[in-house]
C-alpha cells in the first residue's frame, strides 16, 4: 500500500466506523471471546511477502470487533469510560496522517502551542487559578509517577537525582487506600516501595482524617524519615472517594509537604460550578490530574497534569542532551522535559476539536446528565429491599449488592454480575468495600441516554430473580 492509496482506505475505514457505530447496540458490550480464542486464528510468523489490502481489511472486519469490548457502547458502564466524542476522533485521524512526534517545539511548533493553549483553556474552565500550567501525558498513571518523583525529589533537594536513592533518608508518601493503585505502582518506581507509602485512615465518608496524616508526619519525623508528599484523590477508582483538600492542606503546609490530587475521572465534573465545593482547595496544591480521555470525551489517550510550579518537575525528569538542543530556549516549551517519555503523540489536537464542537457547555450538559441519571437509578436501587447500596458519591458512582448476610451477598452478587455481563446488553464491574464485595455502576459513554442508564435496573432485577428461580 502506497500513500496515494491511502484515501480510498480511508474512506473505507470511515464507512467501516459509521456502520460500527449505527450497530454498536446489536454487540454485546463485553466481548464473549475465550482466552487464546483470537490468538488461535492467527498464524505464527509473519508474512514474508506482502499480503493484498482487501484480505487484510476483510481479516480485520471478520475477526477483530467480535473480539473486542466495545468502549463506545452507550451502556459501557464499568470501570471508567474512555469517552471518545466524533470530534476527538476525526482529529486523531488528522494527528494520524502528520504523525508527528511532538517531543520537542522545533519538532512540532504548532502541537507545542495548542498543547499550551489547551492546557490553559481547561484550566480556565475547571476554575482553576491562573497560575497552574500543565502537560499532557498519556496516561494517569504516568502524571502521578512524574508527581511522586517530584515530591521525592523536592523533600531530598534533589540529591536522589544525582546521587540515587539508596544511602538517602527514606521518603514516606501519605495516602489512603482509596487512591487508585498507580500510585502504589509510582511508590515502587521511584524506589520509595510500597512500605513507604503510609496509609492515612479514613472517615465515614472515605476521606483522609488530616488528624491521622498529622501524627504520620510527626511519627515519621521522630523516626528520622522524611515525609515527602501527600496524594488525594477526588473520586478514587474504587467508589469515587473524595479527600477534603483544604483540611489536608492546612496540615500539609505545615511540614512544607507537596500535595498532588488525583482526579483522573472525577476533575472533569469541575467544568460544572456546582461540583467545585468537592475541591475547595486546589489551589493550594502542586499537582493535579484529569483524564480529558475518561469523560471529556477527548479519545485515549489524553491525560492533563496541571502544576503549580513546573519547575520542580521540569528538574526531576527534564533532561536536554546536546543532540535534542535547539535555539530559541528561554521562547519555547520542549514538553518532553515535563514528562517521562520523549516521544510524545499529537494530543492536544482532539481536546482543541472537543472544546470547539460541542462547547464547554456542551460538555458541562453532559456531565450533567451523567450524574443526575445516576442518581436516579441509586435511587431505585436503594428502595428496593432486595438490593443494598454500599456506597453513593458525588460525582455519579454507586456500589450496591445483593441483600443478606455477608456470605449470601457475596456468593450471589458475584453470580449476579456474571449473569448480567454475559447478558451482553450492559457492562458493569466490581469493587470490595471492607472485604465486601459490590457491583459498581458509573456512566460516561458520550452518547450515553437516560434510558441507557435507566435500562440497567430491570436487567439487574430480572437476573437477580433468574439466579433465585
Ligand atoms: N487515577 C484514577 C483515579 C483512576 O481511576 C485511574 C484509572 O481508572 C488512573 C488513575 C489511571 O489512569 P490511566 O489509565 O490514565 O493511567
Amino acid at each position: 500500500m502506497k500513500y496515494k492509496d491511502l484515501p480510498a482506505w480511508s474512506r473505507m475505514a470511515a464507512d467501516w466506523g459509521e456502520n460500527y457505530f449505527a450497530t454498536i447496540r446489536r454487540r454485546p458490550v463485553r466481548s464473549s471471546a475465550k482466552p487464546g480464542e483470537f490468538l488461535s486464528k492467527l498464524p505464527a510468523a509473519a508474512p514474508e511477502k506482502p499480503d493484498d489490502m482487501h484480505t487484510i481489511f476483510e481479516d480485520f472486519e471478520r475477526m477483530v470487533p467480535d473480539g473486542m469490548t466495545h468502549w463506545q457502547h452507550p451502556r459501557f458502564f464499568a470501570y471508567f469510560s474512555a469517552n471518545a466524542a466524533p470530534a476527538s476522533i476525526l482529529a486523531e485521524q488528522l494527528a494520524n496522517y502528520i504523525a508527528a512526534n511532538c517531543m520537542l517545539w522545533q519538532t512540532s511548533p504548532a502541537a507545542t502551542e495548542l498543547e499550551t493553549r489547551m492546557v490553559d483553556w481547561f484550566r480556565d474552565s475547571l476554575g482553576l487559578p491562573g497560575h497552574f500550567r500543565g502537560v499532557i501525558h498519556d496516561s494517569a498513571t504516568v502524571a502521578n509517577l512524574c508527581a511522586v518523583l517530584t515530591m521525592r525529589e523536592k523533600a531530598l533537594n534533589w540529591d536522589g537525582v544525582a546521587n540515587g536513592i539508596s544511602g538517602q533518608r527514606q521518603p514516606r508518601i501519605y495516602a489512603t487506600s482509596e487512591n487508585h493503585s498507580s500510585i502504589d505502582k509510582a511508590a515502587r518506581i521511584a524506589g520509595i516501595g510500597s512500605a513507604n507509602l503510609v496509609r492515612v485512615s479514613t472517615d465515614d465518608e472515605r476521606s483522609m482524617r488530616p488528624e491521622s496524616l498529622r501524627h504520620a508526619i510527626e511519627a515519621d519525623l521522630a523516626a528520622g524519615l522524611v515525609p515527602a508528599g501527600v496524594v488525594l484523590c477526588v473520586g478514587g477508582t474504587s467508589t469515587g472517594a473524595v479527600d477534603g483538600i483544604a483540611p489536608v492542606a492546612a496540615v500539609a503546609e505545615n511540614f512544607g509537604l507537596n500535595i498532588h490530587v488525583d482526579a483522573a475521572w472525577a476533575g472533569a465534573a469541575m467544568i460544572c460550578d456546582e461540583f467545585r465545593r468537592h475541591w475547595e482547595g486546589i489551589e493550594q496544591v502542586d499537582s493535579i490530574v484529569i483524564n480529558p480521555h475518561k469523560w471529556i470525551g477527548a479519545q485515549f489517550d489524553c491525560s492533563v497534569q496541571f502544576l503549580a510550579n513546573p519547575d520542580s518537575q521540569i528538574r526531576t525528569v527534564g533532561l536536554r542532551p546536546d543532540y535534542l538542543s535547539t535555539s530559541s530556549v528561554g521562547q519555547i516549551t520542549n514538553y518532553n522535559e515535563w514528562t517521562i517519555p520523549l516521544g510524545r503523540r499529537f494530543r492536544a489536537l482532539k481536546l482543541w476539536f472537543v472544546f470547539r464542537a460541542y462547547g464547554v457547555e456542551g460538555l458541562r450538559e453532559m456531565i450533567r446528565n451523567h450524574v443526575s441519571w445516576v442518581r436516579e437509578l441509586q435511587s431505585r436501587f436503594d428502595s428496593d429491599p432486595e438490593f443494598e447500596v454500599l456506597t453513593t458519591c458525588p460525582f455519579g458512582l454507586f456500589t450496591f449488592r445483593l441483600s443478606g448476610s455477608d456470605e449470601f451477598a457475596d456468593k450471589n452478587t458475584r453470580q449476579l454480575l456474571e449473569r448480567v455481563n454475559n447478558g451482553g446488553q450492559i457492562y458493569l464491574t466490581q469493587t470490595t468495600i471492607g472485604g465486601r464485595f459490590a457491583i459498581r455502576m458509573t456512566a460516561g459513554q458520550f452518547e450515553c441516554t437516560k434510558a441507557d442508564v435507566d435500562a440497567v435496573y430491570p436487567i439487574v432485577k430480572e437476573a437477580g430473580e433468574n439466579l433465585r428461580a
